[in-house]
C-alpha cells in the first residue's frame, strides 16, 4: 500500500524548516539587489534553529527515507523567499564525490564544500565537447582549460572538474578530478551576474598547467579508453550523480511555484476570493480554476520527485524518473509563478511582493543539471530504447 503519511517527528522537521526559512525572508531582497556580496557563513538568527543535520539525526531510524525528507525539505525551503541562514556544508561536487569517489576519497574530502565544474564556454548540454584536458605526467595530472557557471564556485574549498583524458574516446574519455583552492594554476576568473538566485555565487575558472596529485582522480580508474564504447561504462558512473541531484533541483523549482501559489492564494483570500471546492467545473470562476489547476500541478510535480527519490532510497535505477521529475519541475518553475502573476495583476511585478523573485529565482531549474530539452531526450531514449548516438 502506498502511504504518504509523515510521522510526527518528520512533520516537526518540516515546520521547523518553514520557520527557519521564514526568519530569513528579511534578507532576500538585500542579496537580490547586492549580488557582489557573499552570504555570511551564518546569520545571527541561525542560532535559534538546530542545523538540518541535527534535526535529521534525531529521527527514528525506520522513519521516512532521508532522501525523501531531503526533497520535502527543499520544496518547503524554496517556497519561502529567503536565503540560507547558515552555509550548507556541501555542494554539487560532494554529490559527485559520494557517487563516484572511492571510500578513501570520500573519507578524505567529504568534509569539504566542493563545487562541480562541467560546463565550458563551448560545452554545455553536449558534454562530449569538453575541451579541458588532463594529462598524466609522472605522479601528477596536469589540467588545462576553462570552466564557467560554477555554482558555489567562490565560497567552495575546491571543485570536482570534468576533463578529458582522450578526446578520441568522446564522452568515454571524460573523467573527474578534485582540485583544491590554492593549487597553482587554478584561478577564479570572475563571479557571474545573473537574472535570479543572486545570493548563490556562480564563478568562472581557468586551469593553466594546473598540477594535482595522481590520486585526485575521482574513482581512481586511470585506464585511458581508446574508443567511445570502451569508455562509456565509466562515463555512466560519472552520470550517476544526476540521479539524485536532478530530483533535488526539481524540488527547488517546485518550491518556487509553491511559494508563488501560496502568496497568490492568500492575497486573493484577503479580498474574499477563495476556491469553493463544492462548485462543479462549470460554476467556478476562472480565478478559482487557475488556483485549482496550479495546486494540482504542484502536487503532480511533487509526486514525480518523490518517486525518483523513493527509487534512489531503494537503490533502484531511477534515470528515467529523475529526468521526468526534472522536466516537470523545470516547466512548473516558470508556469507556476507566471500563473500566480496573472492572478495578482500588476502588483505582482513590484519588488514589494515576492512573486516576481520566485519567477526569476526559479527559472534556473530548467537550465542547470541538464536543460528541459535534454531531460526530454533522456526520457525518450529510456522509453524507446535508443542510445544517445541514435537519439541526440
Ligand atoms: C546559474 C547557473 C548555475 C550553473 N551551475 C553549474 C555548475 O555548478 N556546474 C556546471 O558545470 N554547470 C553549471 N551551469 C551550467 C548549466 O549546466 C548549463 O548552462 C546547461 O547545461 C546548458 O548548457 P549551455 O548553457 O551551454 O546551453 P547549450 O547546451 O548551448 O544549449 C542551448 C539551448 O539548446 C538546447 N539544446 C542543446 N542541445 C540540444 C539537443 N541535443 N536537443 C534539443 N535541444 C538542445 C538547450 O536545451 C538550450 O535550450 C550553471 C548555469 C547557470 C545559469
Amino acid at each position: 500500500m502506498v502511504d504518504f503519511t509523515l510521522s510526527d517527528p518528520d512533520r516537526d522537521i518540516l515546520s521547523g524548516v518553514a520557520e527557519e526559512a521564514k526568519a530569513s525572508e528579511k534578507y532576500a531582497r538585500h542579496y537580490d539587489a547586492h549580488e557582489d556580496e557573499i552570504l555570511p557563513k551564518a546569520f545571527v538568527e541561525a542560532a535559534a534553529f538546530p542545523s538540518l543535520l541535527e534535526r535529521m539525526r534525531r529521527r527514528p531510524s525506520d522513519d521516512t527515507p532521508s532522501v525523501i525528507m531531503q526533497m520535502l525539505i527543499r520544496i518547503e525551503r524554496e517556497a519561502h523567499n529567503g536565503v540560507p541562514l547558515r552555509q550548507a556544508p556541501s555542494a554539487l561536487g560532494n554529490a559527485a564525490l559520494g557517487a563516484a569517489g572511492t571510500p578513501a576519497q570520500q573519507k578524505r574530502w567529504g568534509h569539504l564544500m566542493l563545487a562541480m565544474s562541467i560546463t565550458e564556454p563551448g560545452a554545455g548540454s553536449d558534454t562530449k565537447a569538453i575541451q579541458t584536458t588532463a594529462v598524466l605526467d609522472g605522479d601528477e595530472w596536469v589540467l588545462n582549460g576553462d570552466k564557467i557557471f560554477v555554482t558555489n564556485g567562490v565560497r567552495c574549498h575546491g571543485t570536482i572538474v570534468w576533463a578529458t583524458v582522450s578526446k578520441a574516446a568522446g564522452r568515454g574519455g571524460i573523467k573527474s578530478f578534485l582540485v583544491l583552492k590554492g593549487t597553482p594554476g587554478f584561478e577564479l576568473v570572475r563571479k557571474e551576474k545573473k537574472l535570479g538566485i543572486r545570493s548563490s555565487d556562480t564563478a568562472a575558472y581557468a586551469f593553466r598547467d594546473c598540477r594535482i596529485p595522481r590520486d585526485h582522480l575521482i574513482g581512481g580508474d586511470e585506464r585511458v579508453p581508446q574508443s567511445a564504447d570502451e569508455g562509456s561504462a565509466s562515463y555512466k558512473g560519472v552520470l550517476k550523480t544526476f540521479n539524485i541531484t536532478r530530483p533535488t533541483v526539481a524540488a527547488g523549482g517546485i518550491g518556487k511555484a509553491l511559494g508563488a501559489f501560496r502568496y497568490a492564494r492568500d492575497r486573493l483570500a484577503k479580498e474574499g476570493i477563495a476556491v469553493d471546492w463544492d462548485k462543479g467545473p462549470h460554476d467556478r470562476t476562472s480565478t478559482e480554476q487557475t488556483l485549482l489547476e496550479l495546486e494540482a500541478d504542484i502536487e503532480a510535480a511533487t509526486l514525480t520527485v518523490l518517486r525518483a527519490a523513493w527509487l534512489a532510497a531503494r537503490g533502484e535505477p531511477n534515470n528515467l524518473e529523475a529526468s521526468v521529475a526534472k522536466a516537470k519541475g523545470g516547466e512548473l518553475c516558470r508556469s507556476g509563478p507566471q500563473r500566480a502573476m496573472e492572478l495578482l495583476g500588476a502588483m505582482s511585478l513590484s519588488h514589494d511582493h515576492p512573486v516576481e523573485q520566485f519567477l526569476r529565482d526559479g527559472r534556473i531549474t530548467d537550465i542547470y543539471e541538464g536543460t528541459g530539452q535534454i531531460q526530454r531526450l533522456v526520457i525518450a531514449r529510456a522509453i524507446l530504447g535508443y542510445s544517445s548516438a541514435e537519439l541526440s
